[in-house]
């Protein structure tokens, strides 16, 4: 647990610092990383996270719906956040009044988000084994691999925050917003663990938020694929790394 803490922790930190130490990013290598990252996204959506929640419930059609809850709650989530949790990247120089709210309503609707994304890392220690009724953690399949997933996510992410921040804010106060948001995400893990573990907040309440969390990826995963080529032309190179992300996903699930 202390080491996904930190993992998830310091990949943030390092993808932000990437934006913030290298501010003339070339845009057509993040989309590039951003497609890759948003395919991988997808993929663990539908082959890892979708399919646990579905065989481990006893109402499917109530698992359906707390998705379709996550897929909305995304779309409001966003419009607090400008998109920047699927790497949308507004260059903010020409409109900077009403800048400091726009800054407080993007942490918070960012923040909530990767809150949330970070419960579902304490998925291994509680729902497998509710699943599977196993004592204790001997069985892990596929974790290491949505880990992964959402590390990938992670990135592309802290970069798009920090992209968008250094335009309107003294560099330090960028850093200060990137450590807390880069706290989000753990800090959902270990809350959603620590409440599980005190019966605070039982099993059907986790699958609750998990399957929202789920549908949320379904939201920003498919967002990147239309943002990506806005003018609906066929990019190749986009097209092949989705094809490369789908079969690394699908490797990393059958080998993890
Ligand atoms: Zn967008
Ligand atoms: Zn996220």
């Amino acid at each position: 647990m202390l080491g996904n803490f930190l993992i998830l922790f310091f990949t943030a930190i390092a993808a932000g610092s990437l934006a913030y130490f290298i501010p003339n990013w070339q845009q057509r290598y993040f989309k590039l990383v951003l497609v890759f990252a948003g395919s991988y996204l997808f993929a663990i959506t539908v082959l890892h996270i979708l399919p646990e929640l579905f065989v481990g419930t006893d109402d499917a059609t109530n698992m359906g719906l707390y998705i379709l809850l996550g897929f909305l709650l995304q779309q409001v989530l966003e419009l607090f956040s400008s998109g920047v949790e699927h790497g949308h990247i507004h260059h903010g120089g020409h409109h900077h009044h009403g800048l400091q709210s726009g800054v407080f309503t993007l942490m918070i609707g960012l923040f909530l988000h990767a809150f949330l994304e970070g419960t579902l890392l304490s998925q291994d220690g509680i729902l497998s084994d509710h699943l599977h009724g196993h004592e204790g953690h001997s069985h892990s399949h596929g974790s290491n691999n949505l880990l992964f997933g959402i590390l990938l996510h992670k990135g592309p992410e802290a970069f798009a925050l920090v992209a968008v921040l250094v335009g309107s804010l003294k560099k330090r106060w960028v850093f200060v917003l990137l450590v807390v948001f880069a706290l989000a995400s753990p800090l959902g893990m270990l809350l959603s663990s620590l409440l599980y573990e005190q019966s605070f907040i039982g099993s059907g309440a986790l699958r609750v938020i998990y399957g929202m969390v789920a549908g949320g990826f379904l939201h920003i995963s498919t967002t990147i694929f239309f943002e990506s080529s806005p003018d609906h032309r066929f990019h190749l190179n986009k097209v092949l790394i989705s094809v490369f992300a789908f079969a690394l996903a699908i490797s990393f699930e059958m080998i993890f």
